[in-house]
């Protein structure tokens, strides 16, 4: 009984230190699970990323409101 015992419990160490672990999101280079980074330079890197995206979904969201403004006040200055 003890051994089946020691047997799994290695066994769920095994399981769990495979599962306990990340990936960067910028290089894929194993990480602890508590990081989101393999080093400042890919956090660097993906804060730059971020940035640059979060920009870009800005100057979507701004032509997609100017768009409906002018599909909202075209109309009106034609006089339909
Ligand atoms: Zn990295």
């Amino acid at each position: 009984m003890p051994e089946i015992k020691g047997k799994s419990w290695k066994d769920s160490l095994k399981t769990r230190k495979y599962e306990e672990h990340k990936h960067c999101i910028v290089c894929g280079r194993a990480i602890h699970i508590s990081q989101d980074f393999c080093g400042q330079e890919c956090k660097d890197q993906y804060n730059k990323a971020d940035k640059k995206k979060s920009k870009k979904n800005t100057i979507s969201i701004v032509i997609m409101v100017v768009m409906v403004i002018a599909i909202l006040i075209v109309p009106r200055l034609l006089g339909m």
